[in-house]
């Protein structure tokens, strides 16, 4: 159970495309189909693709923060 909060803790918000690589950035959004910067993955259009490969959403899987860097961030807090 503890590691399961944990994996969500570190979650980026970044969803990687199965097929092609392509990463979906919440940050950035995706100008090619006007969803504005700050949306989540999960609030896009259910009919929103794949940009590159047209992938459908549930493809996509979810795109965590490197452990590593986690360790480093609480060994200086
Ligand atoms: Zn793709």
């Amino acid at each position: 159970m503890e590691i399961r909060v944990r994996f969500k803790d570190i979650d980026t918000g970044k969803r990687r495309c199965r097929m092609c690589g392509y990463i979906y950035d919440p940050e950035k959004g995706d100008q090619l189909r006007n969803i504005s910067p700050g949306i989540p993955f999960e609030d896009l259009p259910d009919n929103w693709r794949c940009p590159v490969c047209k992938y459908q959403k549930w493809q996509f899987s979810i795109v965590l923060k490197e452990p590593l860097l986690e360790i480093e961030k609480e060994l200086y807090l």
